[in-house]
């Protein structure tokens, strides 16, 4: 599935909250958004974190922390706890279509899937309560049973 990375769209919107808040434009906050834009995965704020140390950026882990929670603010990132045990786990939200998520209890890995017919039932639901819907959030667990596929605690 190919999708647009949308930085400038992004960065844009970024931009004006910086503005909006008095904040100072550095460089770790586009840094940190052009890699969360970058990635396509379900990360962990330790991951980001670490794949900044790896390339010898500078970050502090404070500021990866602080960016994201404001990225979530903002809309441009979703955070989740896919799993009671497990960190949250982030992904880039902007111009991405409604999907929902199927975990791998045995290795944590994240499949996304996208069925037209929860839609359906979110429409209905909505109808029926009279209650406009803001958002779903839907995850299965299972286990992959795929190569590679280790418990891992
Ligand atoms: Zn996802
Ligand atoms: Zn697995």
């Amino acid at each position: 599935m190919f999708e647009q990375n949308h930085y400038r769209e992004v960065k844009a919107i970024l931009d004006a909250k910086i503005e909006e808040l008095g904040l100072r434009k550095t460089v770790e906050r586009y840094k940190i958004l052009e890699e969360v834009y970058k990635r396509d995965d379900h990360f962990e704020a330790d991951e980001l974190y670490f794949a900044f140390v790896e390339r010898n950026f500078s970050v502090s882990k404070s500021t990866v922390y602080n960016t994201l929670d404001l990225l979530v603010e903002l809309g441009l990132v979703n955070k989740r706890q896919f799993n009671g045990s497990h960190a949250a786990r982030y992904e880039k939200s902007f111009g991405r279509k409604q999907h929902s998520h199927l975990i791998c209890v045995d290795c944590n890995r994240v499949f996304e899937f996208c069925d037209p017919r929860l839609q359906a039932i979110q429409d209905s639901i909505s109808q029926f309560y009279q209650m406009p819907i803001i958002e779903h959030s839907l995850i299965i667990y299972g286990q992959c049973q795929r190569e590679n596929c280790q418990k891992n605690g």
